[in-house]
């Protein structure tokens, strides 16, 4: 994924302290000294880790929780009051299921998008810190209880007050931005439209202004942001963010399904990013995100898993499958969204969207150690002759055998190091049964069970 898009074949990845410093033909790298430990990767591929530009932590845990139903239902009768129920420890447990899962799947870093209070932002941070990824979290900004024109929707549990937020998320900063020897970012989580007054938005701002930081927020997901804005504003959502001062380099806008031509020449012009959330658009049926034509007026795109309840999982290597074959079926155009770009969305452009596209998003010499291996040696991937075709088509975040990230790895044969894989799924399983519990919810299969 360098300037060149260069596949080399019997290649070799040289890290030390963390960075990459030497990337080319085996033959040709030579350690100054003798390497630490060696992995040998014949028959494999070697990639940069995966960025995944939306995520939520805390939906892991309500997997499966809200399927096959409308919208306004999904977040009012499942997905809202489930957080809303939400303690720090559900909160942790589902963080560390989440990442266990990226780990798993080839994504090294992430971006967190609204961590509400009660899911316990320090416990959160403490299981990133731990598991070794790369992520940044933001934490939820919001005013008001509405959702679009629903003044007053948000499930009580959720509530939270601006001045307050606004604190939290300099409180967190300060605790944990840069932690982790770097690998750990804090962000403003703006509430999607209807949740925070103009005001709000306009402090949010400033805000990362004063602290030179980001902010990510859900825009344009659905149609009833266009008919919000513009019957409040007399705007496209995107003209309005612009307005608050929210349209930036520094900016990652979710989903963006409804933004029209006129808002991507904005966008790229100030160089706010996408994070596109394929899976999470069709199975909401949110409408599909006119990426190619977005792409092509210059507006920097990642890719996003989104969430437990929308995904449902968090493999950004499927992603990239769903984001190529719905452009081809919506344009009917077979040439688009070709298997170079998902892989780059799934990369580079992720990395670009977070600020990040110089330390990370390639192997590259000088770049951060981030870096995976997929085994290609499966009945699924043979025979392979192009392999970017294979991890765009044809392969799952399952191949992925080994993780590494800041020069460490993370996860070897499939065995995460940081995470204890069994005790999470036990205390994943059980925490969110008592969830189901607290918030009084029933998920059963529509099917009798025997
Ligand atoms: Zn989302």
């Amino acid at each position: 994924m360098d300037p060149d898009r260069r596949l080399i074949e019997d290649g070799a990845v040289l890290m030390e302290n963390g960075f990459i410093s030497q990337v080319g033909r085996a033959a040709d790298v030579k350690p100054s000294r003798r390497a630490e430990f060696e992995i040998d990767a014949r028959g494999r591929v070697t990639l940069p880790g995966l960025v995944d530009t939306h995520v939520h932590l805390a939906q892991a845990l309500i997997r499966g929780c809200a399927d096959d139903t409308s919208l306004i239902d999904w977040l009012r009768k499942f997905v809202w009051p489930l957080q809303g129920n939400f303690d720090a420890q559900d909160g942790k447990v589902s963080a560390e299921l989440c990442m266990l899962e990226m780990i798993q799947s080839g994504t090294t870093t992430f971006l967190e998008s609204l961590l509400h209070s009660r899911y316990g932002f320090d416990g959160i941070a403490e299981a990133v810190d731990r598991s070794g990824m790369r992520g940044i979290l933001s934490k939820t900004v919001m005013g008001l209880p509405g959702y679009g024109s629903e003044k007053s929707i948000v499930h009580p549990g959720m509530i939270e007050d601006g001045e307050t937020c606004l604190r939290e998320v300099e409180t967190y900063f300060k605790r944990w931005n840069g932690k982790g020897g770097g690998r750990i970012g804090v962000w403003y989580g703006a509430r999607s439209l209807g949740g925070c007054t103009q005001d709000l938005y306009m402090k949010i701002a400033e805000g990362a202004t004063h602290l030179g930081t980001g902010v990510t927020m859900h825009l344009s997901e659905v149609q009833e942001d266009v008919r919000y804005t513009k019957k409040e504003f007399g705007k496209m959502p995107a003209e309005f963010m612009d307005q608050v001062g929210l349209v930036g380099p520094n900016v990652v806008f979710a989903h963006g399904v409804w933004l029209t031509e006129k808002e991507w020449a904005l966008m790229a012009r100030k160089g706010a990013s996408v994070a596109h959330c394929p899976s999470s658009n069709t199975k909401l049926s949110s409408g599909i995100a006119k990426v190619p034509e977005m792409m092509n007026a210059g507006v920097n795109v990642g890719l996003g898993c989104d969430g437990g309840p929308s995904n449902n999982c968090y493999d950004m290597i499927r992603e990239m499958k769903t984001a190529s074959l719905l452009q081809k079926a919506r344009t009917m155009d077979p040439l688009t969204m070709n298997a170079e770009t998902v892989l780059e969305m799934a990369t580079i452009h992720g990395a670009k969207a977070l600020g990040l596209q110089d330390q990370i998003g390639s192997i590259e010499p000088g770049k951060k150690a981030d870096v995976i291996i997929v085994n290609m040696q499966k009945p699924h991937l043979t025979p392979t002759f192009n392999p970017v075709s294979h991890i765009a088509y044809a392969a799952t975040g399952s191949d992925v055998e080994t993780t590494i990230i800041d020069g460490r790895i993370v996860m070897e044969n499939r065995h995460v190091k940081t995470l204890d894989e069994q005790k999470i799924i036990r205390k994943a399983t059980e925490h969110a049964a008592d969830l189901l519990n607290r918030a009084e919810i029933k998920i059963t299969p529509k099917w009798k069970t025997e």
